[in-house]
């Protein structure tokens, strides 16, 4: 009774340069295809349910919604059937003979190019994303043979055949069963894809989530379930750690776990974990972001960036939105509207639980600060969208704070004093730096907190907010008038005369020439001989810029501040008045040794002749 015509057809020229690419050339993973074809069941399968749902008459309705994979090693086929809506012969056509999306013409556009230039392997794991994910099949067939009949009722059976080369055919099938079956006959270098093991490990890899029975060789393969779609009531932490771990490839138990939902603004379902340890920290290698973009269970994309900031790169999860519409493939995700809508919904839910738990557990929250700080801090600096969120959760050690202890700009606030103009911080490599330094003195003297900024992007940070609350935020080393004075002690060790400060100050300044650009005397030293202080940012951010140049012998013109109380202040002074020459070089020394107090580097080689005549006069002892 086989009377069947076989109509053999062209495919439209955009899919035949694709399918050259795809036959001839050599790629980064050929593993891909078979999330495709599962991708393409699980839509056929997610369809048929929809209409069903929908109260759409459709044949064989009592079928399962399961997908089933077949190997056969002797036969060197795979195969791979669904139970899903099928295709009719015109669907058929258009489907899987022309492409009707720009986007997947400018794909493969880029990798018709990329093959021009020559790149050693096409990486083709995009081919989903652009809606031509069914002829990454000829990745590894030598000749596709597909099978299927479209759920509508009365419906005819049809079969598909191509080796890619150009051509397809169709005639009519006997079949009658409802969905497709795609057979690959593998090519001869793709011949361990006839093996169940290999089939069952590239589904752990990327289709575990399929929302539907995934079965190889009548085992189902796809244990791990979509857990986030659940309730959280439903899931116990066993089971969220088991899944934190599979999707991080992780040993530990998660830090934190944030699992919501949320219709409004955006349909979203999300669980995201904080990992158990930072490996960053440690000098691994900077780490690939970690959360997973499904569409109603089926992914989208693995390891998207575009769905969380870079800064959030430390976060392992699974982000889930039915909105995005099954063809969102055919846009580039980076450029998509939607997606960064939900980037932006999703940042902000996970800065919100971030900022609860820093409320309720505020010692593990430390925990996490001492682990994960760094993004937080990376994020602070260079996401404006959320900046004013995370400089919230940024801690800082302070004058007031035990050593390890830190807290919020929030409780820096709430503490100030009544009359404190400004938030005050200092910059030095460690605790013990900074309080043998002259900058904290008057704040210790005067009993103001001071916030300690150890590392350059703390005062990058610091120094771009300018203000926090509605109070100004003021480097102590930075000029300004902000800066807290200290009271005159009566009585006490007495200051150069004041008819003799204007012109010891001057010849200071004449003294010491360019290296500064003002000497005066200061109303904030209480111990120290000087400071300097700079004009614009923070020392150590001036150090960076002199490490970076690597131009030492040029430190920054500052300004030197005098404490015109301190005995070496006043004897140079006297020194001055007297004409002795060696006024000249304690004022210079003066001079760099408080440039090294702010931490500046400097060429020590023009410092080594005035160190010995200075000594040689102190151990002067006639
Ligand atoms: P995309 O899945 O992004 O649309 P593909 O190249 O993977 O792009 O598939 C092209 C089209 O072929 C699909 O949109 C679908 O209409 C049809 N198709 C592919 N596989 C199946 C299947 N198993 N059942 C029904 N239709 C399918
Ligand atoms: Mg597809």
């Amino acid at each position: 009774m086989t009377n069947n015509h076989v109509e053999t057809r062209e495919f439209q020229t955009e899919i035949r340069q694709l399918l050259d690419i795809v036959i001839n050339s050599l790629y980064t993973d050929r593993d891909i295809f078979l999330r495709e074809l599962i991708s393409n069941a699980a839509d056929a399968t997610e369809k048929l349910r929809y209409l069903k749902l929908s109260g759409n008459e459709v044949n064989d309705p009592d079928l399962p919604l399961e997908i089933f994979i077949n190997t056969d090693e002797t036969a060197n086929t795979l195969t791979i059937s669904d139970n899903g809506i099928g295709m009719t012969k015109e669907e058929l056509i258009e489907n899987l003979g022309t492409i009707a999306h720009s986007g997947s013409k400018e794909f493969i556009r880029h990798l018709a190019e990329a093959r021009k230039e020559g790149s050693s392997g096409i990486d083709l794991s995009l081919i989903g994303q652009f809606g031509v994910g069914f002829y990454s099949a000829f990745m590894v067939a030598e000749r596709v043979t597909l099978y299927t009949r479209s759920y509508t009722p009365g419906a005819e059976s049809w079969i598909w055949t191509s080796d890619g080369s150009g051509n397809y055919s169709i005639e009519k099938s006997e079949e009658t069963r409802r969905g497709t079956r795609i057979v690959l006959s593998l090519k001869e270098d793709a011949k361990s894809y006839g093996k169940g093991e290999d089939i069952k490990r590239i589904i752990k890899q990327y289709s575990s989530f399929v929302p539907y029975p995934v079965n190889v060789n009548g085992e189902k393969a796809n244990t791990v379930e979509a857990i986030w779609t659940k309730n959280t009531s439903q899931i116990s932490d066993q089971e969220y750690t088991d899944f934190y771990k599979y999707i991080a490839n992780a040993f530990e138990e998660p830090f934190y776990r944030l699992h919501f939902s949320s219709d409004a603004p955006l349909s979203i379902k999300a669980l995201l974990f904080v990992p158990g340890e930072n490996y960053e920290r440690f000098g691994f290698s900077r780490m690939e972001r970690g959360v997973n973009l499904f569409c109603k269970k089926v992914l989208i994309q693995e390891k998207s960036e575009a769905i969380v900031p870079e800064w959030m790169r430390f976060v392992r999860g699974v982000i889930d939105s039915e909105e995005l519409p099954l063809n969102i493939s055919r846009e580039t995700l980076q450029d998509n509207a939607l997606v960064s809508k939900l980037n932006k919904v999703v940042t902000g839910r996970f800065l919100k639980f971030l900022d609860e738990q820093a409320k309720d557990d505020p010692a593990k929250y430390k925990e996490f600060w001492e682990k994960f700080g760094n993004f937080i801090k990376e994020g602070a600096a260079t996401d404006f969208v959320h900046k004013d969120a995370l400089v919230k959760l940024l801690r800082f050690e302070s004058n007031q704070s035990g050593q390890g202890e830190v807290i919020s700009l929030e409780s820096y606030v709430e503490r100030m004093k009544e009359d404190q103009k400004a938030i005050y911080y200092i910059s030095g490599s460690s605790r013990e730096v900074i309080e043998s330094g002259p900058y904290l003195e008057i704040f210790r003297d005067k009993g103001i907190e001071v916030l300690y900024s150890y590392e350059t992007v703390d005062d990058y940070i610091l120094d771009n907010l300018h203000e926090f609350k509605g109070k100004k935020i003021v480097a102590a080393e930075q000029d300004s008038e902000d800066l807290p004075e200290a009271d005159l002690r009566q009585g006490e060790d007495e200051e150069i005369p004041l008819e003799e400060q204007k012109p010891f100050l001057d010849w200071f300044k004449e003294t010491l020439g360019t290296k500064v650009t003002e000497v005066r005397s200061s109303k904030r030293l209480v111990d120290s001989p000087a400071v300097v202080l700079s004009s614009y940012g923070t020392h150590s951010m001036q150090k960076m810029m002199q490490l970076m140049n690597k131009d030492f012998g040029n430190v920054p013109a500052g300004i030197l501040e005098v404490n015109t109380r301190s005995p070496i202040i006043k004897g140079i002074n006297e020194l001055r008045k007297a004409n002795d020459p060696f006024a000249a070089a304690a004022a210079q020394q003066v001079l760099e040794t408080a440039q090294i107090a702010a931490g500046l580097i400097l060429d020590p080689r023009s410092m080594v002749n005035r160190l010995y005549s200075i000594l040689e006069r102190a151990v002067t002892t006639k």
